[in-house]
């Protein structure tokens, strides 16, 4: 047995609009909607374990579809195992991607985006989905 350990997400991060405005998945809206909730600081967590996975300054999109429903696509996410990289065609096109497990209970709960094969949907690579049915508000 290894020993557990897990990141915290204990602070804020700096929401960081200047790098984030030229985004073409960061919307007006995403953005008008960061600035009003920039105040209340949010850690997502695991719903199985509560290993916490990222938080709300991450979110670069709500407009996600995941596997289960609505998925959120997030600039960073601590705590998970990457599983074997596999394409995967998706409506904006194909990408190599893998699934994201917690690295505590192994459940799967979302997946990186580690290529693209369309040049404007590059900005995804390194980015991560998290699906909302598999993840919970940590207080
Ligand atoms: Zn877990």
């Amino acid at each position: 047995m290894g020993l557990r350990y897990s990141s915290y997400i204990d602070s804020p991060v700096a929401v960081k609009y200047e790098t984030l405005k030229d985004n073409p998945a960061f919307s007006y809206r995403d953005n008008r909607m960061l600035k009003k909730q920039s105040s209340k600081f949010i850690t997502y967590g695991c719903r199985h374990c509560r290993t916490h996975l990222s938080s709300y300054s991450q979110i670069m999109s709500k407009d996600y579809r995941g596997k289960t429903g609505n998925a959120y696509l997030m600039k960073h996410v601590v705590n998970v195992i990457e599983g074997k990289p596999e394409k995967r065609s998706m409506i904006t096109g194909d990408y190599i991607v893998c699934d994201i497990l917690c690295h505590w209970c192994k459940n799967t709960v979302g997946w990186k985006y580690l290529e693209s094969e369309r040049k404007d949907q590059r900005y995804k690579e390194g980015t991560f989905v998290l699906e909302l049915q598999t993840i919970c508000k940590c207080e």
